[in-house]
């Protein structure tokens, strides 16, 4: 299992790399991820949040119920006019919540670890904004990029404990809505 890698760590804020070898490696590594979102009740998990360059996404807004969907080089193909506001998280960001408005409905393609692309059609709901958000992840983008500059200066102590931590430090609070 991998640690999470925290705000304030330059990797979340990097343009992740597109995945061009589908072998064993790549397949272990989403495995990994698959495990280490499990461990931290986490609704999804990008690559970048723990430690690795890619364009890597995982995602169950399912708690299990169907198995984890797994995204590499994922891309939008439709974004909603529609914007929804939702609560978010991130395991990232420990006992952080925001609200943010992002677009209710989306499609995405992408390939799954075996290098076959798939088409996610006009998600909505959880999975709509866990795709979103983790899509954010892997172009460097974070939930405090979409809240206002003043909700951003109310969070800055918050922030400064958050980017001091050692990854592996959070308790597991049993926080579930955490991406
Ligand atoms: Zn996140």
């Amino acid at each position: 299992m991998f640690d999470i890698i925290y705000y304030g760590d330059p990797i979340l804020r990097k343009k992740a790399k597109a995945v061009s070898v589908f072998d064993g490696k790549l397949k272990n590594l989403v495995e990994e991820m698959v495990e280490t979102m499990a461990q931290n009740d986490g609704v999804g998990l990008a690559a970048p949040q723990v430690g690795v360059s890619k364009r890597i996404v995982v995602i169950d807004a399912t708690k299990g119920e169907v198995p984890p969907i797994v995204l590499i080089n994922p891309e939008f193909t439709y974004v909603s006019k529609e914007v929804v506001e939702r609560e978010e998280g991130c395991l990232s960001f420990p006992d952080i919540h925001l609200d943010i408005k992002r677009p209710e409905i989306v499609s995405v393609k992408a390939f799954d670890e075996t290098g076959k692309e798939f088409h996610l059609e006009k998600a909505a709901d959880l999975l709509a904004r866990a795709l979103q958000h983790e899509i954010d992840h892997i172009d460097g983008l974070l939930i405090i990029d979409h809240v206002s500059l003043l909700q951003r200066k109310m969070l800055s102590g918050k922030l400064k404990k958050i980017s001091a931590m050692v990854p592996g430090e959070a308790t597991g609070s049993g926080e579930a809505k955490a991406v």
